[in-house]
């Protein structure tokens, strides 16, 4: 499910995993060791830094701030473009995917790349 080869094959497939996931990550609350590990960062003398593998933006949702937190495998929160027009990234927070579990399908509309609409609009 999670190589590129299924959002092209099957991008609703694609999009009702990642979908899904994205939805679980926006209704969790950060459990109460990430506070403990806040507390700990802000009483260090030079602050302290992130690393993490995990996705789920937990740590920001927290109160870490986004500049202090390394998400070496990205963030779910976090777009990019397929066809890759753009080294840029976006936030997912105005995508809000309509997913049938049972079936593991986005139903509304996937997501677009708002640097290729605009390069459509400049060809016109
Ligand atoms: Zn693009």
């Amino acid at each position: 499910m999670a190589n590129p080869r299924t959002l092209v094959k099957s991008p609703t497939l694609s999009w009702g995993f990642y979908g899904h996931r994205l939805q679980l990550y926006r209704r969790t609350v950060p459990h109460n060791d990430f506070q403990v590990l806040l507390r700990w960062a802000e009483n260090m003398p030079r602050g302290a830094a992130v690393f993490t593998s995990n996705v789920d933006g937990q740590f920001q949702k927290a109160g870490f701030r986004d500049d202090v937190v390394a998400e070496c495998h990205g963030s779910i929160h976090m777009l990019q473009c397929s066809e890759v027009c753009t080294d840029a990234i976006w936030s997912s927070d105005t995508f809000e995917p309509v997913i049938d579990e049972a079936d593991c399908r986005l139903l509304n509309t996937l997501p677009t790349c708002p640097h290729s609409r605009v390069f459509r609009l400049r060809l016109r």
